[in-house]
């Protein structure tokens, strides 16, 4: 089946979604081409007021650099909305008390 998101927040704030997290590669863009409808789709999800998150399994790259990758397809997602399996697993970790990482600083 193939799912065509709604651009409209009023039909997104009736669904009582609390938040998405998408993965990236293949939802959000395909390699370096953002998928057209993404966008419209973000802008629909704050209009609703619906918290987003993405998520990537590729461990080589920051959430930084996501950021940025995001950036130059017109996409703003702060970093604090990137979620790469490397802050994933220390999230974990720390969750279960095993390591000692402190929370990132972020300089805002
Ligand atoms: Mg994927």
């Amino acid at each position: 089946m193939n799912m065509i998101p709604t651009t409209d927040a009023g039909s997104l704030r009736q669904a009582s979604i609390g938040a998405l997290l998408f993965d990236m590669d293949g939802v959000i863009y395909r390699g370096d081409t953002l998928i057209p409808e993404v966008p419209a789709f973000l802008a629909a999800l704050d209009a609703a007021g619906v918290m987003w998150s993405m998520a990537t399994n590729n461990a080589t790259k920051t959430q930084l650099d996501y950021v940025q990758k995001l950036a130059g397809m017109g996409i703003d997602a702060p970093e604090s909305r990137i979620v790469t399996s490397a802050i994933a697993t220390a999230s974990y970790l720390r969750h279960l008390s095993l390591i000692h990482i402190s929370e990132p600083t972020r300089p805002y």
